[in-house]
């Protein structure tokens, strides 16, 4: 039988000689991702950039480095993280992922998902974000904790974004401050009893209205009906 290591490296092997959209003429090297499988943290940034791209590896270079120090902030080491982008392959100048190209991916992205089976999943930038919060601000939701099938998603920002503003770094490194308190919870179970309780989000494309869950001042992370105007299928389990 195969092992999740074996699945793990044929699918890189797939995606390294992918030629699924325009990318792939113009890349170096593809970068599928990195890290255990499974693990418990997995980090999805947006796309390689140009060290990524020479290197194949995701997260290297100043934002690489600035992540490590994010992770050390939530008490992980980066190899006990699973860490890979939306797309594989590095847009021309850094720019933007396209529609097409995110649709393209999207499919290496849901194996290694469903491969490094996640407790928690943290989003770095807008675009991965996206995927569970389409049509969000990220300054609006960031750090702020969402159930999906079963995993606790947390919207950060990217960190390449925070490399010169320090009030984004400050932002950020409050934001990682709260994993170890968010992976505890995913780890003891909690997030079971409250799924009997209200209705699980699901991607996108299946997404249902449910409960907005929000902390009480006099009693945290209690269970409380939707305030008025919030967005249906939202689960915030922390502020
Ligand atoms: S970005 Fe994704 S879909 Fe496009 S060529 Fe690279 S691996 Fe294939």
């Amino acid at each position: 039988m195969i092992t999740v290591e074996e699945r793990a490296a044929e699918l890189y092997e797939v995606i390294r000689s992918c030629t699924m959209c325009a990318l792939a003429e113009t890349r170096n090297h593809a970068v599928p991702g990195e890290g255990p499988v499974p693990a418990e943290v997995m980090c999805i940034g947006e796309a390689p950039g140009v060290n990524e791209d020479k290197q194949g590896r995701p997260f290297v270079g100043a934002a690489g480095k600035f992540l490590e120090e994010l992770l050390a902030a939530g008490g992980l080491q980066r190899d006990e993280v699973y860490i890979c982008n939306v797309l594989k392959c590095r847009p021309p100048g850094n720019r933007d992922p396209m529609p097409a190209e995110i649709e393209a991916c999207a499919e290496y992205l849901d194996l290694q998902i469903d491969m490094v089976d996640p407790l928690v999943i943290v989003t770095l930038g807008r675009f991965s974000m996206s995927r569970w919060f389409p049509q969000q601000a990220i300054s609006r939701i960031h750090g702020s904790v969402r159930e999906f099938d079963g995993r606790l998603v947390v919207p950060m920002y990217h960190p390449a974004a925070a490399l010169h503003q320090q009030n984004l770094r400050d932002v950020l490194l409050s934001d990682f401050h709260q994993l170890p308190a968010i992976l505890e919870r995913a780890r003891v179970g909690r997030l079971p009893a409250l799924a009997t309780n209200v209705a699980k989000e699901e991607p996108v494309s299946m997404a249902k209205p449910a409960l907005k869950v929000l902390p009480s001042e006099s009693e945290p992370n209690a269970l409380q009906p939707a305030p008025e105007g919030a967005q249906p299928g939202q689960i915030r389990l922390f502020e």
